[in-house]
């Protein structure tokens, strides 16, 4: 048979919605990365003590424009802003830590104890371009440390919960990028040199170079364009620049880093994209597969963030990790979940009376706390095997006509393929015994 060109379909318009460019919904087969990405950030948000706080989806859109920073793309370019009937202009949140600042300071957070350590969870919104790891909506899990002292065990802190999360998820060759960008005294110095420096070469620039060098020249190190890069590599050392207040804070985070057994790369060049942050600031990257998705959590201190939002100088450091890279790494690594079906019985009949033994017993089950499977709408016995074998479930319980006379259960290992029956009323022990004895 000659071969057919195969008809380009994406060419084709589609019959069906789609879900907006950048946006994705998240199917069945996905979730269990959720779940467990979920869980492994509350039991650590436990085990460290942070509060779970949540904001809405929609702040006043001001809330961003005076801490994310005017001159950032978020606020420039990449926040989706609304008019309401009443006329108040929102945005659709583009990251966290602003909303729980404003939180902090709406519910006067500061009176009680300090610090607050908060965690959240959510969907956060950007009009980027998407690319791998880059979308229009994603979500975000966060960990801050607001009030109390600028004490840097704190900055270690939340670098370690970070730390912990991607070894909890068996997340490999993780890489810590760690840097010091200094505070209002030494700070405004160091953009002078770096201003210095950068007009040198301001013929070969980006044009968003060109841009960054009046405006936010922090920002020059954040470009990724290679001709800028080259001019990068021989930008003045921020490290070198910082007061002593500043370098003493930064050498105690390494000194507790060092302590805790945490690896660290000194990376002079990181920024970050926020213009509230201030002293500290990291990232997380899994080196290797993975990689090219950018990085995972990142966060640093931001001490003057709630004076910009009318508060008190606090003391805060906090950061934030993208679920959905989260989940593309782990992809990217072949780490595997588990069985999920490990604790879950199959319940099959054989015979339109044991169907309807059977449906009462998948409800006695669930009564008794033991998570179950069924293809009851299947007649045949092999069909609903060929479930329970596709999802997974160790064991099956049948029924049929004898067993239903009889009152009792076929219990079936399907790894093994072994099977004994048992008194119906003791199915529930029977099934806690094994799962005890594969402890
Ligand atoms: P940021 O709020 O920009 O500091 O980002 C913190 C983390 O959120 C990043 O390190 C990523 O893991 C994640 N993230 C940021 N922007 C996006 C995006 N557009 N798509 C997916 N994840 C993102």
């Amino acid at each position: 048979m000659p071969l057919q060109k195969k008809k380009n379909k994406s060419k084709e318009p589609s019959r069906f919605f789609k879900t907006p460019k950048g946006m994705h919904d998240i199917l069945p087969s996905d979730q269990p990365y959720w779940d467990r990405i979920d869980r492994t950030a509350r039991e650590l948000a436990d085990f460290y003590n942070f509060g779970r706080i949540e904001t809405p989806i929609l702040e006043f859109a001001d809330l961003f424009h005076k801490t994310v920073g005017e001159e950032t793309d978020i606020v420039q370019k990449e926040m989706y802003v609304l008019k309401t009937k009443g006329g108040d202009i929102l945005a659709l949140r583009p990251e966290g830590t602003a909303p729980v600042a404003r939180a902090y300071l709406e519910h006067s957070l500061g009176r009680v104890s300090q610090p607050q350590k908060l965690f959240y969870q959510g969907p956060m919104f950007r009009h980027e371009n998407p690319q791998a790891g880059r979308y229009r909506q994603f979500s975000q899990i966060g960990f801050e440390i607001i009030g109390g002292s600028n004490d840097p065990i704190y900055d270690t802190q939340i670098i370690l919960v970070f730390h912990r999360l991607l070894e909890s998820l068996k997340i490999k060759n993780a890489n810590l990028k760690i840097n010091s960008i200094g505070c209002r005294v030494c700070r405004p110095l160091y953009k002078r040199q770096l201003q210095a420096y950068y007009k040198n070469h301001e013929k070969n620039l980006c044009p968003d170079c060109v841009w960054r060098l009046k405006i936010n020249p922090l920002r020059l190190l954040d470009c990724k364009r290679e001709t800028c890069e080259k001019i990068k590599e021989k930008t003045p050392n921020v490290l070198d620049k910082l007061c002593s207040m500043c370098s003493t804070h930064f050498k105690t985070v390494l000194e507790y880093l060092d302590e805790l057994q945490v690896p660290y790369t000194l990376d002079n060049q990181l920024v970050r994209g926020l213009d509230y942050y201030s002293r500290t600031v990291f990232e997380i990257f899994a080196e290797g597969p993975g990689r090219e998705l950018g990085a995972l959590p990142g966060g640093g201190r931001y001490d003057y963030l709630m004076e910009l939002l009318g508060g008190h100088l606090t003391p805060a450091v906090g950061g934030a990790c993208g679920i959905e890279r989260l989940i593309a790494v782990m992809k990217a690594q072949d780490i595997k979940l588990g069985a999920k079906s490990s604790r879950r019985v199959f319940v099959a009949h054989a015979g339109e009376m044991a169907k309807k033994k059977c449906l009462k017993l998948v409800e006695d089950l669930r009564g008794a706390g033991i998570a179950t499977s069924e293809g009851l709408a299947r007649e045949s016995l092999t069909a609903q095997l060929k479930i329970a074998d596709r999802e997974g479930v160790p064991i099956a319980l049948i029924l049929g006509q004898r067993e239903i006379y009889e009152e009792r259960v076929i219990i079936r290992d399907l790894r093994t393929g072994l099977q004994e029956t048992v008194p119906l009323h003791r199915i529930v022990e029977e099934i806690k015994r094994r799962w005890r004895d594969t402890q």
